[in-house]
């Protein structure tokens, strides 16, 4: 979890330190990867011409993978390694990694080789052009139909529509962001992918450009078909955050009102079942569904409300501003 806010390009740019590129890699047991992927990486990284660091974020691995990162910290200072104390999986070890970037361009990748370092100069071409945001698409992808393409390519389309933001791979590694649109996002739970819907939705370009992607040849996959659904209650919390994280008495209140519905139409036939046609009460479901209905439907209502209060304290508490500003001309007092 994030201790401290990220500094904006001003605030690095007026320390007059910072390369311009981070990139920033998540490793979780891979030994026999980070010699070749190190080697590709530092190539791709040189043809570039800019000024870089790597930064290796070890996320509790059991095998040899730290040994292996601090030697080539050792050798490279712009090589920087943050060992996690225990596993916390792949999101929060791509949040240490952010956290710790000092570059104006961070670029996530995976450590197994899968996402190919040759690439970075294209989606470096991108957000030259102006955007904000370059999302890799791993087109042609390596991995298990069954388990893994299927649900992916299902869950890229659900996430797609839900949040309005289209593209085709969240779950690529490979992207390319300005800092400044990281610099508010907080992740939790399997959410790094979906960073480029909280950037568009704070006003940033965002654009995707397909990328290779190789077969795992060392090491082994850490993930099977479990991930899909933890991305899909991911899926159900940003809905949420979007549409109702201001007003959530919206939802509550609408679940609410169906349940008050429901409830004074099954007494209504409920009553009518008695005088009209006789039948006693307690051989009723309707009655009983009419109550059960009616006390569901305050509940939700006051859940709604309660929802509301912790929303205000949420927003408050940590100051988050209601808007994001992109530019300001001819004003001094950054701080409005
Ligand atoms: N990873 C991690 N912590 C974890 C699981 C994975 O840091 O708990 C890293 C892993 O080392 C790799 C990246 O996240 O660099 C993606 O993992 P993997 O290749 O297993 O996922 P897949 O490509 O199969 O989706
Ligand atoms: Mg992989």
């Amino acid at each position: 979890m994030r201790e401290y806010r990220l500094k904006t390009v001003e605030e690095f740019e007026r320390e007059g330190r910072g390369p311009e590129i981070s990139v920033f890699l998540p490793v979780y047991n891979e030994e026999e990867n980070i010699g070749p992927l190190d080697f590709k990486l530092r190539q791709a990284l040189e043809e570039l011409g800019r000024t870089y660091e790597i930064i290796y974020v070890d996320d509790g691995s059991t095998d040899e993978s730290l040994d292996r990162l601090r030697e080539r910290a050792a050798q490279d200072p712009r090589v920087r390694v943050i060992a996690l104390r225990r596993n916390y999986g792949q999101t929060a070890a791509m949040s240490a990694g952010i956290d710790h970037a000092r570059g104006k361009i961070l670029i996530p990748m995976d450590a197994d080789l899968q996402n190919d370092p040759a690439d970075i100069i294209r989606l470096l071409e991108k957000l030259d052009r102006g955007y904000d945001v370059v999302s890799g698409w791993r087109k042609d992808r390596k991995d298990k139909w069954l388990t893994r393409r299927i649900p992916s390519s299902i869950a890229n389309r659900l996430i797609s529509k839900i949040s309005g933001v289209p593209l085709h791979d969240y779950g690529c590694s490979l992207k390319a962001y300005r800092r400044d649109v990281l610099s508010d996002v907080k992740l939790y739970g399997e959410m790094h992918r979906f960073i480029p819907i909280y950037a568009k939705w704070a006003g940033a370009r965002v654009t995707e450009i397909p990328v290779a992607h190789h077969a795992r040849h060392a090491g082994r996959s850490k993930y099977g078909l479990s991930r899909t659904i933890k991305v899909v209650f991911d899926l159900i919390t940003i809905k949420f955050m979007s549409s109702y994280l201001t007003k959530p008495l919206y939802l509550f209140g609408t679940a609410g009102l169906i349940c008050l519905a429901l409830s004074f139409i099954s007494g209504l036939s409920a009553f009518y079942y008695k005088f009209v046609h006789d039948v006693h009460l307690n051989r009723m479901p309707l009655a009983t569904l009419a109550m059960i209905m009616f006390a569901m439907g305050i509940q939700f209502i006051f859940m709604g409300l309660l929802a509301e209060m912790i929303v205000r304290t949420y927003h408050e508490s940590q100051g988050k501003p209601t808007y994001l500003v992109r530019e300001r001309i001819n004003i001094e007092d950054e701080s409005e």
